[in-house]
Order: C-alpha cells, then structure tokens, then sequence
C-alpha cells in the first residue's frame, strides 16, 4: 500500500497568532518541499477561509483536495475550543460538510466569522455527538498542554467526554510528549496517536514538524478514517515528533520569565514565580508523570514506532552559530542537503554523513552527534521552546544538572527502516 506523510493540525491566518503567509498556496509549497503528501486545511469553519480554499484547491477522483500547482492533498480540518477552554482537532469528510457545521455551530459560537479556531458554548461530550452526525474524527488536541488542553481540566477522557468518549478517534500527542509518555497512562491505550505541527507559519522548522506516515489503500477520506479508526483500507505506520523536551510546555515553569521548576517547588509556591510573581504552569512531563498509572510505557500492539526528531533548519542554524532559523545562510544548507537527499526525514535519519560533510562540515558533526544520541537539549517550559546545545552552552540548569540528551537517553536514533521493522 502506498504511504502518506500526513500533517493534520495547522491554522491560516485568521486565526490568532499566525503569519499572514498562511494561505494556500504557501502552505502546498512549503508542504512540498518539506516532502509532506496530505495537509489540513485548517480554519475550515471559517467563511472567508472555507471560500480561499474552495477557489485554490481542486477536489480530486478520490473526493480529497488538491492543490493543482503541487499536487499536495488536502483534508478539510479545525480546531474547536469548548466551553472549558478545551481544544479538540476535527477531520471533516468534505467541504459540504464543513458548510453544515458551520450553519449548526453558529448559534453556538460567539467568534465563528472571524477567528479561524471558533470558541463554542457547548461541552466536550455535545461537541462529539454533534460531530458524529457529520461523520467527522475527533480527538483532543495536544493533549497535555497546561493552557487548553483536556488534561489540564481533567484527569481523564471520559471525564471530559462520558459516554462520547467510545466515539472519540484519537488522541493528539503535542509537542511536548510522545507514545512513551503517553502510554504510560493505560486509558489512552484503545487510541490511536496523532502527531502534527499545529503549525502558525509555512517554514519548514514549523510545517510538518511532527507529522504521520499513513499507509493507504487510496488517498480518500474513507482510508484515512480507516487508518485513524484501525479499519480494513488504512494505516498509521509512523509517528514522527519532536523529541518532547523541545516542546514549549515539556517542563513546569513561569510563563512570564521562563524559570523552572520541579513540581514540588511549584507547588509549594502556589504556582507564583518568587522571581517575576507571573503565573507557574505545569509541564507535560509532571503532568504525565501524574496522571501516569504504569511505571514504564506500555505500547498496545497497534501504536506504531515513534520516531524523535528535532528540525533541520535548527540543527543547521546551530551548527553554523547562528540565532536566527530563518537566516538566509540556513535556507540555503538546508535546500541543498533536501535537494540531495530527499526529504527532511531522509536527511535527519538516512544521509550519510561523509556525504553530509560535503554540504557542510560542521551540519555533518552535529547530525552524527544527533544520530548518536549525544545531542543535548536545554528542555522546553512556560512557553519556551527547548533549544538544542552545543559545546560548551550552558544548560541553563541550576545546580549543574546535565540536560537530557536527544531520545531522552532513551534510544540512540535508528535508521527508519530498523524502525519500521520494530
Ligand atoms: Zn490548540
Ligand atoms: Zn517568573
């Protein structure tokens, strides 16, 4: 069966905090050139979006969007936040349903024409139910975030969702966590994992940086839903992700100045910054750490291998000394070793590095540094994200503390196709 890497949680510009650059055509080329095969549409609900999209894309045989420049596919997808500030990613069948939800949702929702993720008064349980009737995929998004997320208002899903939680379709992992994490808590085990970008810009350390291989037997809605749901027709092979400590919320720390905390600490202080008096918020780690009721991860034998990753264009920016991704220089390192290689994915996991080392030296050291598990990452928190180190960088750690290094210390990066064989 042929695979898709598939990207399914992003925004456009009408929703808060995005670059105005997110439209369609620069997100097909960014998809493109990141080597992603299916995107979200994002927004969907949106009007002025949902007429930006129905004018670009093209509906192919399969009943998919495409975009005719690209070829990148496209599913229609949003975000909703519930009447608990809780946020749950949608995959929608088609436009014409996206148009029905939009006319049910209305009523409900107090900023549905000018905010790209719609705020609605409704419960996480009505939600689904109404959702099901379009024959939409739900799940909760970036689940562990302490900010909207379904667990930083519940302890379990079926708090959130009662009786809907049967017909909720998976789980959205986040930045900041990955499977290990996740399957440390037994109720999430019956779920597939997501893994997308939730991306507010088209670059490609944004776009696509965490995203799912899906093998399908045609790229239609139905296989997709096959593959979420582990029906006959589909199947998530991959999950690619940050490693989690890069992630902005892995650890506990203030959202104003930034300093960490263990939980004790914060908990003690009643979650008030001694330094800055801003406000402490929980990190993904300790809240997983919480809700956890296995010591270990248990993989169900459905989840498939979790493959950690930090983005190209940081590694590179790193290896040059500099601080800006975006830089010029990075584009160019970045274009040429994509160009030869393949994909992001190809090049993080499978060029070779005297190869590497043709392009650029010192992206050559770094990657083999990546490869060999011995990067290490100066954690995420508060809003923060983690930030790769090198040489001599502190880690920001006070009392000497070594910072984790790629994988965790867990898995000294493999190859995809060791991976993939598990
Ligand atoms: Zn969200
Ligand atoms: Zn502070």
């Amino acid at each position: 069966m042929p695979t898709y890497d598939a990207d399914l949680h992003l925004h456009s510009k009408y929703s808060g905090g995005t670059s105005p650059r997110m439209v369609i055509r620069e997100l097909a080329r960014g998809a493109r050139r990141k080597g992603l095969d299916l995107v979200g549409t994002g927004d969907i609900l949106h009007p002025r979006w949902r007429r930006h999209v129905r004018r670009e894309l093209e509906r192919d045989e399969y009943g998919l969007l495409r975009d005719p420049r690209t070829g990148v596919r496209f599913v229609p997808t949003v975000e909703i936040e519930d009447r608990d500030r809780v946020h749950h990613l949608v995959i929608l069948p088609s436009l014409d349903a996206a148009e029905d939800l939009y006319e049910e949702l209305r009523p409900h929702s107090p900023d549905i024409e000018e905010e790209g993720r719609p705020r609605v008064d409704l419960s996480g349980a009505e939600l689904v139910d109404l959702l099901k009737e379009r024959e939409c995929l739900v799940g909760p998004a970036h689940a562990f975030v302490p900010w909207t997320s379904v667990f930083k208002e519940y302890d379990s899903l079926s708090e959130c969702y009662g009786d809907a939680v049967d017909r909720v379709d998976f789980v959205e992992l986040g930045l900041s966590a990955d499977s290990d994490y996740a399957d440390r808590i037994s109720e999430l085990h019956r779920y597939t994992f997501l893994t997308c970008s939730d991306a507010h810009s088209p670059y490609p350390h944004r776009l696509g940086r965490e995203f799912v291989r899906l093998e399908l037997e045609e790229p239609s809605y139905d296989a997709i839903k096959a593959a979420i749901r582990r029906k006959p027709g589909g199947r998530v092979v991959l999950n690619v992700g940050l490693v989690p400590e890069l992630g902005k919320y892995n650890r506990t720390a203030c959202a104003r100045c930034k300093r960490q905390f263990t939980l004790e600490e914060a908990e003690r202080l009643n979650w008030r910054c001694p330094e800055c008096g801003g406000r402490i918020k929980k990190g993904v780690r300790d809240r997983v750490l919480e809700l956890a009721d296995l010591d270990e991860p248990r993989h169900p034998k459905h989840r498939p291998p979790y493959l950690r990753i930090v983005p190209l264009s940081e590694l590179i920016a790193k290896a040059l000394g500099l601080s800006t991704v975006t830089a010029k220089k990075v584009n160019a390192v970045w274009n040429a070793l994509v160009r030869r290689f393949g994909s992001e994915i190809d090049v993080l996991v499978e060029a070779p590095p005297e190869e590497v080392a043709e392009v650029d030296e010192r992206v050559a050291r770094l990657l083999r540094a990546f490869r060999e598990g011995s990067v290490r990452i100066r954690p995420g928190g508060g809003g923060r994200y983690g930030e790769i180190l090198v040489g001599e960088e502190e880690d920001g750690e006070e009392g000497g503390e070594e910072g984790p290094r790629t994988g965790g210390g867990r898995v000294v990066q493999r190859t995809l196709d060791e991976l993939l064989r598990g």
